[in-house]
């Protein structure tokens, strides 16, 4: 089978678009429950809640993630709110960990993606799993990098999956933290237009102000969803603070986004 092949209709059991929502890192429970429930409270359609358990940083001796215990907090997110869940897995062992802990939705990180070893042990450790795996575009603009990742994916018969455009590292000095480089993901979209292809303004942004301009220029080329970090108290996050915001900004952003109706 290839990647054409595929039904996709995993995303049709969600709101289109379909917005995935939540901090950056789980912090601590408190944290993650107050998070959650202005999620809530703010009435926007929130098809999942995200957080990071186990989070990629660029220098070490910082904080890395809670680890496993921020499971049984996406547990409660999902008890007591009834938010989907969402998280990044970047080896076999959070897989796993993910897995058990039913987790609902999983992606793979932009410094995962680069590296075919890890994703090939992602892959596997996912083997035959229904669950949506997201993959995020490498930090390189290699547009054969991230098709590959989705094909080691369905290589293990993992079918219902997805794709997330985050944005490409620049060591020039531009308004974004990562370029959003369109035509890259514009030519996976052509080559790929059953996929379900997400923006992540938050990281492609780096900042509050551009997030709404980008996600916008998303949904007009039909992008079906986006990703986009809230945290109950964005300026004293723990990870990518500056370009958090509130659960209703988040909400306001929302609704004032147009989005293209994929049947014209
Ligand atoms: C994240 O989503 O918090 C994250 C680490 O993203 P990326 O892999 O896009 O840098
Ligand atoms: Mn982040």
């Amino acid at each position: 089978m290839d990647l054409n092949e595929l039904k996709n209709d995993w995303i049709s059991e969600f709101a289109n678009p379909m917005i995935i929502a939540g901090p950056c890192s789980a912090e601590s429970e408190a944290q993650m429950l107050e998070t959650a429930k202005r999620l809530k409270e703010s009435g926007a359609e929130i098809s999942a809640f995200r957080a990071g358990i186990w989070k990629p940083r660029t220098k070490p001796n910082g904080f890395e993630g809670v680890g496993v215990i921020g499971l049984n907090w996406l547990k409660k997110v999902k008890e007591e709110f009834g938010f989907k869940t969402a998280t990044e897995v970047a080896n076999a062992h959070h897989v796993f960990a993910a897995l058990e802990a039913d987790v609902d939705i999983l992606w793979i990180g932009a410094r995962s993606t680069v590296n075919p070893f890890t994703v090939q042990e992602i892959a596997q450790a996912l083997r035959g799993t229904d669950k949506p795996v997201l993959v995020k575009n490498p930090v390189n603009p290699d547009l054969a990098l991230w098709i590959g990742a989705l094909e080691r994916l369905l290589g293990q018969g993992v079918e219902n999956i997805g794709a997330i455009h985050r944005g490409f590292s620049t060591y020039q000095k531009t308004k974004y933290r990562n370029i959003p480089n369109w035509q890259i993901a514009l030519d996976f979209k052509n080559q790929f237009p059953n996929i379900p292809l997400f923006i992540d303004p938050s990281h492609i942004c780096g900042n509050r102000t551009g997030l709404a301009g980008v996600a916008q220029e998303a949904f007009n080329v039909g992008y079906q969803g986006a990703i986009i970090e809230s945290h109950c108290d964005p300026d004293n996050a723990w990870s990518d603070a500056s370009q958090q915001i509130t659960p209703e900004v988040l909400a306001g952003m929302i609704t004032n986004l147009q989005v293209r109706n994929s049947d014209i």
